[in-house]
This record gives structure tokens, sequence and C-alpha cells, in this order.
């Protein structure tokens, strides 16, 4: 895949850009291991300065970076700019709370005196291999918490966003991290299996589609690394008879277009009980047809064009083999022509649970609805799926609450709510969703040593 900037409201190639040769990768590598015996030895408070620091520009400069989101990767403008601000608060976050999370746990142990504690300590140079669809939050919250535990970054961003991955790395140096600290590398994902490979990357996170996953955990496997997967979702959205369905409906809107649908997070097979399966169906088809679908510069626009070709083209072909299979489409379903990519917000019922809008993930703006008979069958659907990302349920009914938080098989499960991350809350996956956390003091410990420390006889 060509590095450049394909501005996917108008299809216009906006700027492309020269891979790094063997030659610049390699002294990018040298960079980082350079930098990182000094920055490891700097107090936990100082990186953490830095790092507010790189959220305060966020948050100035957030109209700036909004923009670039938007032309690089179509994101609406509000939620480009509510972005670069989530970025400020995840700085902010781990500014404040990294010494505390890296602060050494004692441990009572023998003999009588002796001093016993478990120390938390950086790597070295963690590579990131990172997605488009949140090209400034999913590097932040990598970023953050590597570089206050003291290790070192390089970003391998996704091939149609090297403006953000550079405005990133500038992010950083602005803030006052030293050379070589954080770094962009512009390079294909054919280089990334030897950057692994190569002595001075000690660690790799990836947050993409199970393919690269599966690549990269592989690399890291042959070469004894440590990784981190995060990726795809077919998250379910369950709604009970208990559940305010008015509010299920809005909710349930929001939880599919958001990103334009292009979310690992979204909602994307709608688990609806009988009884209110109708009312339900109607209700949230009336409102996904309703959505004004266009220019995503535009304030009142509410979805915007998927952020590349070729995921408007899956998307499509999903949404034809799914009618095949025998869905019947009560709202979109039919791809607006050009320019850019879009495609409208569409509700399919009576889809088949083996058809391919059930079992693969759909990254665009396309529900599915289920009917079931009750709870029971609702959870078990809800787990019929290779993948265990995010959940969400709606019911006013406390035991069914805990009944769906303990049952379903996923990495959240929301009530009443639609799945977000947070930074105080873990964020991650089981089966094909991967592996690893991030957020949290359980993202920032994915990527330190716990050393055991014992100290006996010392005066
Ligand atoms: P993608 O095509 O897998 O790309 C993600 C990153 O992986 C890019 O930097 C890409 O580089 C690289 N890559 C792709 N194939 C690779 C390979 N064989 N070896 C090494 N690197 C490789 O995914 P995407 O289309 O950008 O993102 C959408 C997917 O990400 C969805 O499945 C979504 O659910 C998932 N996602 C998961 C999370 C999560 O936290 N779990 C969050 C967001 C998105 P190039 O661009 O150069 O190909």
């Amino acid at each position: 895949m060509a590095i450049e900037s394909v501005n996917p409201t108008t299809g216009e190639r906006e700027r492309v850009f020269e891979p790094l040769s063997a030659a610049a990768i390699d002294a990018k590598l040298q960079a980082a291991a350079a930098a990182f015996p000094t920055w490891r030895r700097r107090t936990v408070a100082e990186r953490a300065r830095i790092v507010a620091r790189a959220g305060e520009i966020l948050d100035a400069e957030k109209a700036a970076f909004g923009q670039l989101m938007t032309r690089e990767m179509g994101k609406l403008i509000g939620a480009a700019e509510a972005e670069a601000e989530k970025c400020a608060s995840g700085c902010r976050y781990y500014a404040e709370n990294g010494e505390r999370f890296l602060r050494p746990d004692e441990v009572q142990a023998e003999p009588a005196g002796s001093v016993n504690a478990v120390h938390y300590q950086p790597l070295g140079a963690v590579l990131a291999v990172m997605p488009w669809n949140f090209p400034f939050w999913q590097v932040i919250r990598f970023a953050a918490p590597a570089l206050v535990a003291g290790n070192v970054g390089l970003l391998k961003h996704a091939s149609n966003v090297p403006q953000c991955a550079l405005a990133l790395e500038d992010l950083f140096r602005r803030a006052g991290a030293p050379e070589g600290v954080f770094q962009t590398l512009l390079v294909g994902s054919e280089r990334v299996e030897a950057i692994i490979a190569d002595h001075r990357v000690a660690a790799v996170t990836v947050t993409g589609s199970e393919d690269a996953g599966r690549a990269i955990a592989a690399a890291a496997g042959k070469h004894v690394k440590r990784s981190v997967l995060e990726l795809g979702g077919s998250d379910p959205f369950i709604v009970l008879p208990s559940a305010d369905v008015d509010q299920a409906i809005e909710t349930a809107v929001r939880a599919r277009i958001v990103n334009s649908g292009q979310s690992c997070i979204a909602a994307k097979r709608f688990i609806v009980v009988d009884a209110i399966y109708d009312r339900f169906t109607s209700g949230f088809a009336e409102k996904m047809g309703k959505l004004k679908l266009g220019d995503p510069t535009l304030r009142d626009t509410e979805v915007g064009p998927l952020a590349l070709r070729s995921i408007a083209d899956g998307v499509d072909d999903q949404v034809e083999r799914t009618v095949a299979a025998g869905a019947r489409v009560l709202v979109g379903g039919k791809r607006r022509a050009g320019p850019g990519w879009f495609y409208p917000p569409t509700v399919l019922a009576d889809v088949p649970r083996d058809a391919p809008a059930a079992v693969e993930e759909v990254f665009g703006p396309v529900a599915p609805v289920f009917r079931v008979a009750g709870i029971d069958e609702a959870i078990a659907l809800a787990n019929a799926t290779g993948f265990g990302l995010g959940s969400a349920a709606f019911t006013r009914d406390r035991a069914e609450a805990d009944r769906l938080a303990r049952e379903i098989e996923a990495g959240s499960v929301f009530i009443n709510a639609m799945v977000a991350s947070d930074p105080r809350f873990p964020f991650g996956g089981v089966k094909r969703s991967g592996y690893g956390r991030e957020l949290g003091v359980w993202g920032l410990r994915e990527f330190v040593n716990a050393k055991a420390v014992r100290m006996a006889g010392i005066a």
C-alpha cells in the first residue's frame, strides 16, 4: 500500500510520501537505542511533565489537529476535535497517575529486616503498529503510558494517515521529548517483521485487523518479544423487554454510526427480544434513515465518508452477500455514487445467523438486527462469535444486568450505555479480538519488567 493521504470526501490524492529506506530505518532504530538509557534514568515526574505538555498542546491546537484528521481519514470535524481533547485527557491521566502506577510494591517476606519489592522498569523501544480509524487516540493511548514508564516509542502508523503520524512525532518533539524518544517510521507493513526482529526493538503492540495481528504475533513469537494485540470486534447490543426502549434506540444509533461505523467497539450485532423486536427495529430504522450523510467538515453532518475505497467496497460486498443470504433491507443498503466513499446508514432485518453481517466484522454504518426469544438466547447469540471485544445491553433489571456482566464473553460489558474507552478502565479483548490490555494501570504494566528485588544483609 502506498504511503499517501487521499481525502475520502473527494477521493483526491493530497500527498504522497516515500517510504523510509533501510538505512533511514536503521538510523531511527539507532536513535531510539541511544535515547533509551538516558530517558529511563529520568524521574517519572520529569517524563510525566513532557507527556502533560503534549496534552496541553493537543488541547490548545485541537482545531488544527481536528482538521488534519478530517482531511486525511474523513472523521466528522466535531468528533475529530473531541478526539484531540480525549488525547489531552489521556496524557493528563498518565502524567498524574504514572508515579503511583510505577511505585515499587513492597512484599512481606523473610528474613526479617530484608527489603523485598517488585519494581516496574521499562523494556526499551516499543513498536506500535496503529490503525487509521482513531488516528490520534490509538497512538496516544499507547504512547502516554509507554513514555511515562520510561520506554521509547516507534510508531508505524497506517499508510493512509502519514500526516497524522508526522504530526504526532512533531507533537512529542514540541512537548520536550529528547531526540529518539518518540519517532514515526513511514514504512509499509512489509517492513514490520524486520523491525520486530531487530535487537533494538523490545516489544510490539498492534491495533488493527486480525490478519495484521496474526502476522505481528507470529513475528513477535518468532523473536520472543512481548506483544499486545488489539484486533477487531463484532460487538453485540442486546435489548431486553425490561429496557427503556426509546433510550435503547437512541443509543443504538449512536453506537452504530460512531466514526461513521468504523470503530472496533461500535455496536455491530443488534440482538432484540421478540416482545419488543418490532418496536425497536422500526424506531431504529426510522432514525438511521434520517441521519445526514455527507461532508465531514460541516458541523451538522452526522455520518461522513468511509476512510478508504477498500472499506467502502468491503461494506458493499458484505451487505450484498447478507441480502443474498436472505436478509431484508429496512433502510439504506445501496452505496452512494462518488466522488468520495459514502455508504448510507443501513438496517437489515431477518438476518440469517450465518450471514456475512452476522459472522464478519462490518466496518461501516450497517446494523443487522436479530430476533431472540429471551435472555438465554440473547446471551448465547452474543457469545456465538469469534470476537470478544466490547458488548452493550439494555435492561432495567439488576439481576439481568448482573447475569449479562457475568456471562458475556468480552473485554467489556456496558449496561444501558454505549461502549467507550476510558483511561481509568482496562481496554482490550478476548478470543480473536486479541490479548493484553491498554489503558489504566493494566496498559502501563504491559510494557514494563515486573522485577523481583530481594535485598538481605544490607545495613
Ligand atoms: P489493518 O489493515 O490491519 O491495519 C492496521 C495496521 O497494521 C496498519 O498500520 C497496517 O499497515 C498494519 N498492517 C496490516 N497488515 C499487516 C501485516 N501483515 N504485518 C504488519 N503490519 C500490518 O487495520 P485497519 O483497516 O487500519 O483498521 C481496522 C481494524 O482495526 C478493524 O478490524 C478494527 O476493529 C481494528 N481496530 C481494533 C481496535 C482495538 O482496540 N481492538 C481499535 C481500532 C481498530 P498499512 O496501513 O501499511 O497496511
